[in-house]
């Protein structure tokens, strides 16, 4: 299955860094698959606040680019050394390579994972990078397990909604924070126990009163500059402090004589990292895929985007108006 030329079609570049009005619309070369690769024509694409760092220049990328880093998708034509995949196979991936931002790709056969056919598409977008990376904050970074009481910074964003759901169904006592009444209620349905509207009360406060001062085993803080000190504050001895983001900026340096009071664990981790081999993505997908044919992930896709309307996505997440995932439908 070869295609006989290379062809145009539509993506979303980014020729300068900047805010989302930078995400233009235009027609990009696509090439033929060569050794190794398959061509995918994207159904659902997921929009992650990872995309934002790229296209703010806080994470580096050389110009221009096509941002995105997770995409669905029905395979289009299939590269020479590639073997058991066909054209027509629905295939995602997360994670590299950057450009998932447009109608069709170019994509290594090793990076993909089959989908199962009953899977909604948009439901795929939504959990390929995010609940591959609740995985490895659940079960790798520190493993909850029944009786742990965990804090998670904006419950109610993508990946804190499915970190909240499936740290329940753990057995975890789960605390949240978020910025409004709509979010709470929103983390409450997630099995968050304790919601806190940190724009209301002071999170560290509240968590030293739900947990009658003892603290929690593990926070995961996606939240970054805002949250990285008072995150510290509110773990148990030997607590970890899983800080995975940086939403609202990069932490302050610190000392880390800081851990010494309560022989603290600080992890940095990256999704990447920790789907390295082939056999720990098929892993991570294959854990995410059963909790959700189980009922554990009840994916919200809350914001849908045509594709071509990605940098209203952008303008929206990086406003805090969005809960949930967002998802970009190529628009033809
Ligand atoms: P979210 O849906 O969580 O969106 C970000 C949320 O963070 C907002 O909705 C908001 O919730 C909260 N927030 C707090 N402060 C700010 C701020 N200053 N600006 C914007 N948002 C703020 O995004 P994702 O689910 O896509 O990603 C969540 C986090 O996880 C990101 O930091 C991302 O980089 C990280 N991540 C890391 C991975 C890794 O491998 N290390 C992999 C995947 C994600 P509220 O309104 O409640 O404050």
């Amino acid at each position: 299955s070869k295609s006989s030329s290379s062809e145009m079609v539509k993506a979303i570049v980014v020729r300068e860094i900047g805010g989302p009005e930078v995400m233009k619309w235009e027609d990009v070369e696509l090439i033929e698959p060569k050794e190794g690769e398959i061509r995918v024509k994207n159904t659902a694409i997921g929009v992650n606040f990872i995309d934002v760092y790229f296209r703010k220049g806080g994470y580096k990328f050389p110009l221009p680019f096509v941002p995105g880093r997770e995409a669905v998708g029905v395979v289009s034509a299939v590269g020479p050394g590639v073997t058991g995949r066909k054209v027509g196979d629905v295939v995602a991936y997360a994670g590299d390579p950057m450009g998932s931002y447009t109608e069709e790709q170019i994509l290594p056969d090793k990076v993909v994972v089959p989908v199962p056919p009953s899977i909604d598409h948009k439901v795929v977008a939504s959990v390929m990078l995010k609940g591959m990376t609740v995985h490895v904050l659940l079960r790798r970074c520190f493993k909850v397990e029944q009786g742990h009481t965990i804090l998670v910074h904006a419950a109610a964003g993508g990946v804190g909604s499915l970190l909240c759901q499936w740290a329940n169904a753990l057995g975890a006592t789960v605390i949240g924070t978020v910025s409004s009444e709509e979010k709470a209620a929103q983390a409450a349905e997630d099995g968050c126990h304790h919601p806190i509207i940190y724009t209301k009360e002071d999170f560290v406060e509240r968590v030293n009163e739900i947990t009658s001062g003892k603290g929690v085993n593990v926070v995961y803080d996606s939240v970054g500059k805002d949250t990285f000190k008072g995150s510290l504050q509110c773990l148990a001895l030997r607590g970890y402090l899983v800080s995975f983001g940086q939403s609202s900026g990069t932490p302050d340096p610190f000392p880390i004589s800081d851990l010494a009071s309560k022989a603290l664990f600080l992890t940095r981790p990256s999704l990447m990292h920790y789907t390295a081999t082939q056999d720990e993505l098929l892993a991570a997908a294959g854990d995410v895929f059963a909790n959700l044919e189980s009922g554990v992930l009840r994916v919200r896709v809350n914001h849908t985007y045509p594709l071509s309307e990605a940098a209203r996505a952008h303008a929206d997440l990086e406003a805090r108006k969005t809960s949930g995932s967002i998802v970009l439908i190529p628009d033809n």
